[in-house]
């Protein structure tokens, strides 16, 4: 297929986004990258960062360790000690810490949930806004990124997010 620029259906100086990109992203030896300003203004955003899975960790472990041996602790003390009321209160008040933990997991967990929901929705968005971008093509004449397939729609490179993703997600800093 033969793509002509939608300004005045030139061939020349006409090439795919994806080609200048990678034409212009240089790393040298030492792994740092550099691009030209082009490059630059046509790449891809990067996608979404995954969310951190919240593991209990080691304080979340010490927590229960230490609610363990306090409750053994308390329960022979007031076992000893012969008193029903006692070992009734030791039990209620042994129930609410264990009710307690479980809340603060479970309110984790749910966390958790959201956030890799999150997550997927604005993957999918990446996902779609990159299959539209590896279609885009560039003129270097008149400096306008298109898409050959509807050649009605073009924009400066500067707006290219905004022309593969409406509305723009990737960017949540700009909320
Ligand atoms: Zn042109």
């Amino acid at each position: 297929m033969d793509v002509v620029c939608p300004q005045d259906s030139h061939r020349e100086e006409v090439h795919i986004i994806s080609s200048i990109v990678r034409e212009g992203t240089v790393a040298d030896h030492t792994g740092v990258v550099r691009q030209t300003e082009l490059a630059r203004q046509l790449s891809m955003p990067p996608p979404p960062e995954e969310p951190l899975q919240h593991r209990v960790g080691c304080f979340g472990y010490f927590q229960i360790l230490l609610w363990g041996i306090l409750s053994v602790y308390l329960i022979e003390r007031l076992v000893d000690s012969g008193s029903w009321g006692a070992l009734i209160a030791s039990v209620i008040l042994l129930a609410l810490a264990v009710f307690a933990e479980i809340l603060i997991f479970s309110r984790r967990r749910s966390k958790e949930k959201s956030e890799s929901e999150e997550y997927a929705k604005k993957k999918q968005a990446w996902d779609d806004a990159n299959a539209k971008w590896e279609l885009l093509y560039y003129c270097h004449r008149h400096g306008i990124v298109f898409d050959p397939a509807n050649l009605k729609e073009f924009c400066d490179p500067s707006s290219l997010e905004r022309f593969i993703c409406q509305p723009p997600i990737f960017h949540t800093d700009e909320k």
